[in-house]
């Protein structure tokens, strides 16, 4: 389905997981599996399932359980469900951008996306209600936020492999339509939102990987993150979810909304580029999260003091507003030259 072999997951070798991540008895050669011949990139698919469950084994609500039973983690520098085995992934290597993913199959995913958890698709005299409006927007803001990383890291010749920008793409993919930029700057601030809410319970987590250094390097990113003047000065609450699931039918709208959020996160394991898939899974993984941090995990509203994380969470959310605010960065840096060549078309 992709014209790229570039839209493969480069899987780490067996010499850069944490030794933390290893299962306690050592594997055989026969274990490995190879990819594309290489030794280099043999693959352990022997991971120790419970070093990813990191902090805590509640699922959650929101997103699809698959993602956390069995063993499977999508996850982040790290884990990729494959037949309910893992691998190690360095996202870095692996960044996400245009792979040639298109056609029928990526348009089937979308559509099902949007009509099967929005009832307005199907029938247009439905009207939604607010917290409907804010799953459409989240979904549509993360939307956005793909199309323009697919147009930051463009291949603009295959013959020569010339990557770059491509701002018609992202113009009239995104730019073109007001609401979808704006849906782009909604997700932005309800993840922000849910990262700062949960400062506290980030500041303390422990993101041990077995290299000392790293991991400081971690922690100190983490707080200056969480506590940067400027953005407490700039967005003081950049969404206020105090309003939801107010009303007698509250409770039985969430677990509505919360079932369609749900179908969202099974429909990505159809995703069929297996990049698009890491990087759609690990999105919306952090955005399920950032669901949990602002609507609690059992119903109570504000027990932001019982929020339990898995680190699989932590991580996709962590990535997930990276993800988000390089595309803001986008749009501020690039938009306006996009338009400015739209418009002299
Ligand atoms: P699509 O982006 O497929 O959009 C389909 C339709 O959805 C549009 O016609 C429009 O009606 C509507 N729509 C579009 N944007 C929005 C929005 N922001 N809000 C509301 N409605 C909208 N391709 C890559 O090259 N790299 C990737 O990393 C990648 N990741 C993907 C991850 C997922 C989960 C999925 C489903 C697809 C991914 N793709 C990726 C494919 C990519 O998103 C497009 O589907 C593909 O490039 C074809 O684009 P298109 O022009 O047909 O429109």
């Amino acid at each position: 389905m992709c014209r790229l072999r570039d839209c493969s997951v480069c899987e780490c070798p067996e010499s850069e997981f944490p030794e933390s991540f290893k299962k306690p008895h050592r594997f055989s050669m026969n274990d490995l599996v190879c990819q594309e011949g290489k030794p280099q990139a043999a693959v352990d698919r022997t991971l120790d399932s419970k070093a990813f469950r990191g902090w805590t084994e509640i699922d959650n609500p929101w997103t699809n359980d698959d993602e956390t039973d069995n063993g499977s983690y999508l996850i982040l520098i790290v884990v990729y469900p494959i037949n309910y085995e893992m691998t190690y992934v360095n996202l870095q290597l692996n960044p996400e951008r245009y792979t040639g993913y298109t056609g029928p199959s990526a348009r089937r995913i979308w559509d099902s996306v949007y009509s099967e958890n929005c009832p307005k698709l199907k029938d247009p005299s439905q009207e939604l209600c607010q917290e409907e409006k804010i799953l459409y927007k989240l979904i549509s803001g993360l939307h956005s936020s793909i199309s323009i990383h697919i147009a930051a890291e463009y291949l603009l010749d295959e013959a020569t492999n010339l990557w770059g920008q491509n701002l018609t793409l992202m113009y009239d993919r995104v730019l073109k339509y007001p609401d979808r930029v704006r849906n782009l700057y909604f997700t932005f601030l309800f993840v922000l939102r849910a990262v700062t809410k949960a400062a506290d319970y980030l500041e303390q987590a422990e993101y041990d990987t077995g290299n000392y250094n790293e991991d400081l390097r971690t922690q100190s990113l983490i707080k200056q993150l969480l506590y940067n003047p400027k953005l407490q000065a700039a967005c003081p609450i950049p969404f206020d979810e105090a309003n939801l699931w107010k009303g007698q039918s509250g409770p039985e709208l969430k677990q509505k909304i919360q079932q369609q959020f749900r179908n969202i996160s099974a429909l990505m394991d159809c995703v069929g580029c297996e990049k698009c898939r890491l990087w759609g899974k690990l999105q919306v993984l952090g955005l399920g999260t950032a669901l949990k941090i602002l609507f609690s995990v059992d119903g109570q509203e504000n027990s932001i003091q019982t929020l339990q994380l898995q680190r699989n969470e932590v991580i996709a959310l962590m990535n997930l507003l990276n993800r988000l605010s390089e595309s803001v960065k986008f749009v501020h840096e690039v938009g306006p030259a996009a338009d400015r060549i739209m418009e002299g078309h």
